[in-house]
C-alpha cells in the first residue's frame, strides 16, 4: 500500500524583548541561575502580571509578515498543569482568542511553490528549566515568563522536506522582521512536529504523534522520517491500532529513534480559563501601526534580487535562507562588487571553503575584502583562477589585505598589449607549419596557440591573449 505523510508543526519562538512578558525582569540568556527573577515570575502568591507592550507589538509584526488576521481584542488564559519548572502550576497562554489568526507561509521545494496554512499564533510565557545532574535535579527560573510566540500550522505538509522548508522559511521571517534571534542552540526557536500517515487517496486524518522540542533542522527531518517509518511498519504489521496512539515522543539524536515520553493531554485536561489577573487585551490603532511597520520580508528580498540583479530563483533562495548572508551580500554590492560576482564568490566560493563552526561572521573575511576580490576580477587585474588561490589564503589566515596579497603572491595579470603581442609573434613564427594548418581550416589549433602563449608569458590575462591572437591569425 502507498502511504501519505501528514505533518503539522508547532513552533515556539522566543521574542527578543528586553524584559519578560509579564514582569520587568531581563530576558538575557546565560546568566547565573535564578538571578533574573522576581515575585511574579517566581509565581509567589499575590504577585500580579503586567503585559509587556513590546511582545504584543512583535506578535502584530509577525501577523503582518504572514498576512494573517489580527484580533484586536484577545484574552489570556491559564493552562493548568504541574511541573517543577512551572511554579504557579499554570502557564499564562492564549486559548480561545489568540492575537494572530489565520495566515500563510509560502515554501519552494525543487522549484515548486506551495502555500502552508498557519492556523494561529498566540503569546504565552515560557517555563523555567529543569537541570538534572547526577542524583540532583535543579531548577533555574531565569527563563520562566520569557515571551513566546507559539505558531501553529495547519496539517498541510506532506514530507519531512516540506516540513524543513517551512521551518527554514519561518526562521527567516522572524529573523528578517527582527522579532527573535531564533537561536536554535539556545532554544529560542524550537519545534514540535505532529506526524501521522494515511493510505494515499484517503482524505481522513489519522492519529497524530507529537515529537517534542526539536531544535535543529537536521534532527527535525530525521525525527519525522523515523516516525513515518515506524507508523508505516506498524500498519503493515497489522498493529497500527495498538501501537500508534496519540502521545508525545522525544527524538534521541544519538540513536536516531523516537521514544514515548507521555500520553498526550487533550485541551480539556488543561482546564483552560480566562486569567482573572490580566485585563482583556485591546490593541489600539497606534500599536497596530507600530507593529505593522516591518522591514523587507525574505520573499520581497528574493523578488528584488531576481528583478534588479538578474539572479536565478534557486540562488536567491539560498541568500534569503539567512539574514546574515543577505546583509553580507548587500554590503558587498555597496563596496562596488557586481551582483553575480558577489553571489558566486559568497555562496559558492567562500561558503564552500568554510568548515565546522566557521561562519561568514567569524571567518575573518569581511564583506569589504570579498568585494575587493570580486572587483579585481572584473577589472581583470587578477584571473578567476588566481582569485581562488587568494581566497584559500584569506580563509587560511582569517582575512587580510586583498591588494597587498595580490602583489606579494604575484597574482597580478599582465595586460600589457605590447608584451603579449611580442610573445604571440614569437610563438607563431616558431610554429609556422601549424599556422598554415590553422589557416587551411584546422580551427582546433587555436587552443594550442593560446596554451603556448600562456606558457611563455606567465600571468597574462587569458582573454587578452584570445583577443590579440585572433587578430594576428
Ligand atoms: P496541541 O497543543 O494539543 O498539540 P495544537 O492545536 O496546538 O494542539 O496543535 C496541533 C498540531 O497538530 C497542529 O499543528 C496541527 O496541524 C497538527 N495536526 C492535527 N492533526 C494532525 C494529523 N492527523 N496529522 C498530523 N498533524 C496533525
Ligand atoms: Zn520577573
Ligand atoms: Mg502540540
Amino acid at each position: 500500500m502507498n502511504f501519505e505523510t501528514v505533518i503539522g508543526l508547532e513552533v515556539h519562538v522566543q521574542l527578543n524583548t528586553k524584559t519578560k512578558i509579564f514582569c520587568s525582569c531581563a530576558t538575557s540568556f546565560g546568566e547565573s541561575p535564578n538571578t533574573n527573577v522576581c515575585p511574579t515570575c517566581l509565581g509567589l502568591p499575590g504577585a500580579l502580571p503586567t503585559l509587556n507592550r513590546e511582545a504584543v507589538k512583535k506578535a502584530i509584526s509577525f501577523a503582518t509578515a504572514i498576512d494573517a488576521q489580527i484580533n484586536q481584542n484577545s484574552i489570556f488564559a491559564r493552562k493548568n498543569y504541574f511541573y517543577p519548572d512551572l511554579p504557579k502550576a499554570y502557564q499564562i497562554s492564549q486559548f480561545e482568542v489568540p492575537i494572530v489568526g489565520k495566515g500563510q507561509i509560502e515554501i519552494v521545494l525543487d522549484g515548486v511553490k506551495k502555500t502552508i496554512g498557519v492556523t494561529r499564533a498566540h503569546l504565552e510565557e515560557d517555563a523555567g528549566k529543569n537541570i538534572h545532574e547526577g542524583e540532583f535535579s535543579k531548577i533555574d527560573l531565569n527563563r520562566a515568563c520569557t515571551p513566546l510566540l507559539e505558531i501553529v500550522s495547519e496539517p498541510d505538509m506532506r514530507s519531512a522536506d516540506e516540513a524543513v522548508a517551512y521551518l527554514k522559511k519561518l526562521h527567516s521571517i522572524v529573523r528578517f522582521i527582527g522579532i527573535s534571534d531564533a537561536n536554535m542552540q539556545e532554544g529560542s526557536f524550537r519545534c514540535d512536529a505532529n506526524v501521522s500517515i494515511r493510505p494515499k487517496g484517503d482524505e481522513r486524518f489519522y492519529i497524530r504523534v507529537e515529537i517534542k522540542n526539536l531544535n535543529s533542522f537536521k534532527f527535525i527531518g530525521k525525527a519525522i522520517e523515523y516516525e513515518v517509518q515506524r507508523q508505516i511498519e506498524a500498519w503493515e504489521d497489522g498493529v497500527y491500532e495498538r501501537e500508534i496512539v496519540q502521545e508525545t515522543r522525544l527524538f534521541d539524536p544519538v540513536s536516531g529513534i523516537t521514544r514515548s515520553m507521555r500520553g498526550k493531554e487533550g485541551a480539556a485536561d488543561y482546564r483552560y480559563f480566562t486569567d482573572p489577573d490580566l485585563l482583556p487585551v485591546f490593541i489600539d490603532e497606534e500599536l497596530m501601526k507600530e507593529g505593522r511597520d516591518i522591514s523587507e520580508l525574505p520573499d520581497e528580498k528574493k523578488d528584488r534580487y531576481m528583478r534588479d540583479f538578474g539572479i536565478k530563483e534557486s540562488d536567491a533562495e539560498v541568500l534569503i535562507g539567512s539574514l546574515e548572508l543577505c546583509e553580507y551580500f548587500e554590503a558587498m554590492l555597496e563596496y562596488g562588487a557586481n551582483p553575480k560576482g558577489a553571489l558566486t564568490w559568497l555562496t559558492t566560493e567562500l561558503l564552500g571553503r568554510l568548515k565546522g563552526d566557521v561562519t561568514i561572521l567569524n571567518c575573518g573575511i569581511d564583506s569589504e575584502m570579498l568585494a575587493t576580490l570580486v572587483k579585481r576580477i572584473s577589472e581583470e587585474k587578477i584571473s578567476g583562477k588566481s582569485a581562488k588561490e587568494l581566497l584559500d589564503v584569506l580563509v587560511e589566515q582569517k582575512g587580510g589585505d586583498v591588494d597587498a596579497l595580490i602583489t606579494s603572491m604575484g597574482l597580478e595579470q599582465v595586460n600589457d598589449d605590447g608584451m603579449i603581442i611580442e610573445v604571440i609573434e614569437r610563438v607563431l613564427s616558431t610554429h609556422a607549419d601549424k599556422v598554415e594548418e590553422y589557416k587551411s581550416g584546422k580551427d582546433k589549433l587555436f587552443g594550442f596557440f593560446v596554451g603556448q602563449v600562456m606558457k611563455e608569458a606567465k600571468g597574462v590575462n587569458p582573454s587578452k591573449v584570445n583577443e590579440l591572437l585572433k587578430e594576428r591569425l
